[in-house]
C-alpha cells in the first residue's frame, strides 16, 4: 500500500524520482504531495493569442503549422527545433533548443496543448520551451475537453529533464496509487470547520477541477498549520499549569508597601490593574507566563518593579533581562534611583527593609562582574538587571523567583527558556514589550502566554506631532535644524538618528544597524542603494558646523562604542550636558529621557514602521510636547507613503499591522521574533485571523481532552516532527 512515507521512486519511473529528489528535495511521496503546484491555469478561458502582451503565461491549444531544425552555430552537432504553432488565427514561434526528443512529437500537422511565457522577437511571439501535450488526432477533441474542462497546475521544473508538464504526469500518478489517506484531523473538526479530508485536499491541490476546489484545499492546508502551532501552544499551556513553584506574595509591612508610600506619582488605573492581575499570577503555585504589551511611556517598568519587590519580600530574586547594555544600565540606574534608600539593603544608611540592585553584563571589569555574580549567588542582590550574559551558565541566582524580560521581541524562546531554567523551581516570567502585537502575532509566536495590555499613557504626557521632511529641500533641512536649535534653547535636548555609524572601517561593508542586521534594502525605490546614507560620524561633524546650533553640545551615541564610554554618553545626555545626540538605534527600546523633545530621524525610508514608531516614542515622555521629524531623500512612492502613515497616526496597532503588511511572514515568525517557530508556509497571521481563531479554540478543546494526544497519534507525529524541524533549524542558526 502506498502511504505518505512510500519512497516516490517505488510509484513512478526513476526517470522521474531521480530528478525531483536531486532538484527539489523530493524523496517521498508525501513529499510530492507537498511540493505544490505554484499556480493553476484554466485552459476552458484559454489564452486569446491575439492579445498577447510581452511576458503572458499563455496556454492555448494550437495546431503545428511548420517544423524546421537547423545545427546550432555555437554547437554543430547539437539541433535546434523551431516550430510555427497557430490557432488558425495568430502564429508562435516555439523553440527547443535541442530537438532530440521533440522532433519526432511535434510534427506537421499534429495539435496539443501548450503552455508558457511568451516573449516578443523580431515582430513575431516566441514561446521558448513550453509545456506541451499533444492529442493523438482520434482523440483529439475530447482531449480538449479533458484538458479545456480541468485546470492545469503548473510545478516548478524539477531539472532539464523534468519540465512542469513531467512534474503534472507525476502527480497523476502518484494520485492514481494512493487509495486513502489516515487524516491526522481528528473527523469531528474537519466536520465542523467544513475542511476536506487529506487525500481529498491533496487531490484538490495537485487535480483539481475548478479554483474553489483548490481554494478549499489550501484552507484547509492554512488550517492545519494554524492548528499544529495551536496544539503545541495548549500543550505547553497545560503543561506549564502542571509545574510548581513557590507562590510569591508581598508581605504585609514590606518592600512593596515601602515602595508604595514613596512613589512621585499615581498609578494609572490600567497599572493598577495589571499589577494586580500579576499579583495574583506570582500567588499561584504554578509559575506565571505572561506577557505584558504597553506603548512606549506606558510605564510597564513601574508594573514591573512592583512585582519584583512582592518577590523579594517573599524571600526571593528578580532578573530583569534587557536587550542592550545601554537598556540594562539604565534600568540599573533608574531601578536603584526610583527605588532611593530601599535598594541601599545592607548599606549604613539604607533602609531595614532594603535590597540591592546589581548590574550583570558581558562587558563589565573582571572585578565588577564578580561582585555582581557573587551578589546574584548569594541573594543579596534582590535585583539583578543584565544583557544575554545572565543568561549564561555560570550565573546563578540564590533563590530566583520571577524573570521580567524587557522588550521582548529580540528575544527568542530559547532564550526565554534558558533563564527560566535558572531557577531552583520554574520561575515566574513576565515579558514586556512596546511593540504592539497584533493579535494573532500574540496568539500565535507568544500563544503560550496570556496577556495584559497597558493601554493609556500616564497623565500629562504630551502628544507627538510627526511630520515627513523631504531631505532634498535645503530650507526645509535648515528649517529642521532651526526647530531643533529652538527646543534646545528652551533647555530642551534633541536625538538625530542615522542607519549606520559610518567610520572608516565600515566603508564597503553591507550596510547594518547596531544588531548587525542588514538593513532591508527592497522597496527603497529606483537609486536608493546608490545613494550615500546618512551616518552618526558625517551628520555630528556637519551638526558641529551648523550655524544654526551654534554653541550647542553635539554628542555621539552607538553599538561599537566601549560600554563605559556609550554609558558616559547616556548620563550626560540624561543630565542635560549633551543637546543634540546623534545616534544609531541603539535609542530605539525603552531610552528614557523626558527632557528630550525633538527627534530628528535621517533616511527615515530605512527604518521599520514600527521601529520609527518605538524611536520616536523617545521624545514627548514628559510635560513638553515631542516633535519627530522623519527626514527622507527618496522619492519611491511606497517609502513615501509608509512614512506617511507613521507621520499621521500614534496608534500603535494599526502601525503594527501596516508593518505586517509589509513584512513576509518568516520575518515576524523568524529567529529575531520569536526565537523560532518559523516556517509558516501558507498561512497568513493578517489574513487569517478567523481560521486561527478556530483553529485554536479547537486545539486547546482537543488537547484539554487528551493532554498527550494518545488518541491521535498521527497528529502527535506531526506535531512532533514539526518540533525536529523548529529544533533543527534553531542548531542551523547556532
Ligand atoms: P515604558 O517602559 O512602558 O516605556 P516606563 O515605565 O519607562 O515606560 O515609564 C515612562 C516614564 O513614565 C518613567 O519616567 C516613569 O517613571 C513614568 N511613569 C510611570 N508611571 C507613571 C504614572 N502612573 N504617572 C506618571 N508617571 C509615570
Ligand atoms: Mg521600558
Amino acid at each position: 500500500m502506498v502511504d505518505l512515507s512510500t519512497p516516490l521512486a517505488k510509484v513512478v519511473a526513476p526517470g522521474s524520482a531521480g530528478p525531483l529528489a536531486k532538484n527539489r528535495d523530493v524523496h517521498t511521496v508525501g513529499d510530492f504531495l507537498e511540493f505544490l503546484p505554484r499556480r493553476y491555469v484554466q485552459p476552458g478561458e484559454l489564452t486569446d493569442l491575439g492579445e498577447l502582451a510581452e511576458g503572458d503565461e499563455v496556454v492555448v491549444v494550437a495546431r503545428v503549422r511548420q517544423v524546421t531544425t537547423r545545427p546550432l552555430p555555437s554547437r554543430p552537432r547539437q539541433r535546434m527545433l523551431t516550430a510555427v504553432i497557430t490557432d488558425g488565427r495568430t502564429d508562435v514561434e516555439v523553440t527547443f533548443f535541442n530537438a532530440r526528443g521533440h522532433e519526432h512529437r511535434l510534427v506537421q500537422g499534429v495539435h496539443g496543448l501548450f503552455a508558457g511565457t511568451v516573449k516578443a522577437f523580431r515582430g513575431t511571439w516566441q514561446l521558448t520551451h513550453p509545456d506541451y501535450q499533444l492529442f493523438a488526432e482520434e482523440e483529439s477533441q475530447e482531449a480538449v475537453n479533458r484538458y479545456t474542462g480541468r485546470l492545469v497546475p503548473i510545478y516548478l521544473p524539477a531539472g532539464r529533464s523534468m519540465p512542469p508538464w513531467k512534474v503534472r504526469t507525476v502527480g497523476e500518478v502518484v494520485l492514481d496509487s494512493l487509495e486513502s489517506l489516515p487524516d491526522h484531523l481528528p473527523a469531528e473538526v474537519r466536520e465542523r470547520r467544513g475542511l476536506p479530508g487529506l487525500r481529498e485536499m491533496y487531490e484538490h491541490l495537485h487535480r483539481p477541477e475548478n479554483l474553489p476546489q483548490v481554494e478549499h484545499a489550501r484552507h484547509r492546508l492554512r488550517y492545519d498549520e494554524a492548528f499544529t502551532v495551536q496544539a503545541v501552544l495548549a500543550q505547553r499551556r497545560l503543561a506549564n499549569e502542571d509545574l510548581r513553584t513557590t507562590p510569591r506574595r508581598a508581605r504585609p509591612g514590606g518592600l512593596l508597601e515601602a515602595f508604595d508610600a514613596k512613589l512621585p506619582f499615581e498609578l494609572t488605573d490600567g497599572q493598577r490593574a495589571v499589577s494586580e492581575t500579576i499579583a495574583a499570577d506570582l500567588a499561584q503555585s504554578h509559575p506565571m507566563h505572561r506577557l505584558l504589551q504597553g506603548e512606549v511611556g506606558s510605564g510597564k517598568t513601574v508594573v514591573a518593579l512592583r512585582a519584583m519587590l512582592s518577590v523579594i519580600d517573599s524571600g526571593g530574586q528578580a532578573a530583569l533581562l534587557a536587550p542592550t547594555e545601554v537598556l540594562a544600565a539604565q534600568h540599573h540606574r533608574s531601578m536603584t534611583a526610583m527605588l532611593g534608600d530601599l535598594a541601599e539593603g545592607g548599606l549604613l544608611g539604607g533602609s531595614d527593609l532594603g535590597t540591592r540592585v546589581t548590574l550583570l553584563t558581558g562587558s563589565q571589569s573582571t572585578a565588577a562582574r564578580r561582585k555582581a555574580l557573587l551578589e546574584a549567588a548569594s541573594g543579596e542582590a534582590g535585583i539583578v538587571v543584565g544583557t544575554h550574559a545572565l543568561i549564561q551558565e555560570h550565573v546563578s541566582f540564590f533563590d530566583l523567583g520571577l524573570v521580567v524580560v524587557d522588550e521582548q521581541h529580540r528575544f527568542g524562546v530559547e532564550q526565554r527558556d534558558a533563564l527560566r531554567s535558572k531557577g531552583n523551581q520554574p520561575p515566574h516570567v513576565l515579558v514586556m514589550t512596546a511593540t504592539p502585537i497584533p493579535r494573532t502575532v500574540a496568539m500565535t509566536v507568544f500563544g503560550d502566554m496570556e496577556t495584559s495590555t497597558l493601554t493609556e499613557l500616564p497623565r500629562g504626557r504630551s502628544p507627538i506631532a510627526s511630520h515627513v521632511v523631504p531631505g532634498t529641500n535645503p530650507r526645509w533641512v535648515q528649517r529642521t535644524w532651526q526647530r531643533v536649535a529652538e527646543e534646545a534653547r528652551k533647555g530642551h535636548q534633541a536625538y538625530v538618528v542615522c542607519p549606520r555609524i559610518g567610520d572608516a572601517a565600515e566603508t564597503g561593508a553591507p550596510m547594518v544597524d547596531d544588531d548587525g542586521e542588514a538593513l532591508d534594502l527592497s522597496d527603497l525605490g529606483e537609486g536608493a542603494a546608490a545613494r550615500e546614507l546618512h551616518s552618526v560620524h558625517t551628520v555630528a561633524a556637519e551638526l558641529e558646523d551648523e550655524p544654526a546650533l551654534e554653541g550647542l553640545t553635539v554628542g555621539v551615541l552607538h553599538g561599537r562604542l566601549a560600554p563605559e564610554d556609550k554609558d558616559a554618553v547616556m548620563r550626560d545626555f540624561a543630565a542635560g550636558t549633551i543637546d543634540v545626540l546623534v545616534s544609531t538605534t541603539v535609542i530605539e527600546v525603552g531610552v528614557d529621557v523626558p527632557n528630550a523633545t525633538v527627534m530628528v530621524v535621517m533616511d527615515a525610508e530605512r527604518f521599520g514602521v514600527s521601529q520609527l514608531h518605538q524611536l520616536r516614542g523617545r521624545v514627548g515622555r514628559g510635560s513638553a510636547p515631542g516633535l519627530c521629524l522623519l527626514m527622507t531623500e527618496s522619492e519611491s512612492e511606497v517609502a513615501l507613503e509608509r512614512l506617511a502613515a507613521v507621520a499621521e497616526t500614534t496608534d500603535g496597532f494599526s502601525l503594527a499591522r501596516l508593518d505586517l503588511t509589509q513584512r513576509r511572514e518568516g520575518d515576524v515568525l523568524g529567529a529575531r521574533q520569536s526565537g523560532s517557530r518559523g516556517g509558516l508556509r501558507h498561512l497568513s497571521l493578517l489574513r487569517d485571523e478567523d481560521l486561527i481563531l478556530q483553529a485554536r479554540e479547537d486545539a486547546l478543546a482537543l488537547v484539554t481532552d487528551d493532554p498527550q494526544l494518545e488518541r491521535h497519534p498521527l497528529l502527535r507525529q506531526r506535531i512532533a516532527a514539526a518540533l525536529d524541524e523548529e529544533q533543527a533549524a534553531y542548531l542551523e542558526r547556532g
